[in-house]
């Protein structure tokens, strides 16, 4: 489960303070996906960057099943932030690994032994369908290819929840979907919570249970997926 409560962030700089969130509250349930939406410079991904404490919140509290992260010392932090999986617009793969080492490499620094390591790397590559690539190095791959392995790396480190930032944004309309239903079915079947920011209406409404819609740091509108799509 993921609570914000009342969460703002301020940047500071020479212009003034930029107010990018203002007191945002979500409560995204065990299991469930939710999205928010909103066009670019809404404060989206300052949001979800504020989840997992990339971004401190300036006000607020930040709940991960039930810890809150924002009052954890920093040793703590960086445990219950692995109960955390983040993927990205851009994929952030190491162009000078392959793909099974990407997803082996956040195991090892995090102190898994080699069984445990190539057991899990096997297991997430299988889940995502990139078995047969796992000697190959990210510019061999596809950009829905390369977000798969991105899934496998974050979903190997089992983390309760996921967040997902324009995931989806880089890619065209077919690889959306497909990269839009493994979601679907690591939310199924892994029971995985995912709390996912978008620009885009499609992603809303094939695979969110709830949305937000955001501007100007502001949640302004938020019901489900099918209430919202179905309004007059
Ligand atoms: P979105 O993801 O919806 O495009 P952002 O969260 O990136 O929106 O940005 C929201 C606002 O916060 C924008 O006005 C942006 O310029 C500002 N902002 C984001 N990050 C910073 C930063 N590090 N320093 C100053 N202003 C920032
Ligand atoms: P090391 O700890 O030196 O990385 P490993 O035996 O874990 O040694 O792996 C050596 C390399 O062989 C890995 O970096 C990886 O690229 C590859 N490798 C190991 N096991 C597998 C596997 N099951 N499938 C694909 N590649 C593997």
């Amino acid at each position: 489960m993921i609570v914000l409560e009342n969460v703002s962030k301020e940047f500071n700089s020479k212009s003034g303070t930029v107010k990018a969130v203002k007191q945002v509250n979500i409560r995204v349930n065990q299991g469930e996906i939710h999205g928010v939406i909103g066009y670019s410079g809404a404060g989206k991904s300052t949001l979800i960057r504020c989840v997992n404490l990339l971004e401190k919140p300036t006000e607020g509290k930040v709940f991960i099943n039930g810890v809150e992260l924002t009052s954890l010392p920093l040793p703590k932090l960086r445990k219950t932030r692995n109960k955390v999986g983040m993927i990205f617009q851009g994929f952030n793969l190491l162009k000078t690994a392959t793909v099974y080492d990407n997803i082996a490499i956040p195991l090892k620094l995090l102190g898994y032994n080699k069984d445990e390591v190539k057991k899990r790397v096997e297991q997430y590559l299988d889940i995502v369908g990139l078995t047969d690539k796992h000697t190959n190095y990210p510019n061999q791959l596809s950009g829905g290819q390369k977000q798969r392995v991105a899934i496998a790396r974050a979903l190997a480190q089992e983390p309760e929840v996921l967040l997902s930032d324009e995931a989806t944004s880089a890619l065209d309309p077919e690889t959306t979907d497909s990269i839009l239903d493994l979601l679907l079915k690591i939310n199924r079947e892994l029971g995985i919570t995912i709390l996912l920011i978008t620009h885009e209406m499609n992603v809303i409404q094939k695979i969110c249970d709830h949305v937000y819609v955001m501007e100007n740091g502001v949640i302004v509108e938020q019901d489900t997926a099918i209430n919202l799509f179905t309004k007059p």
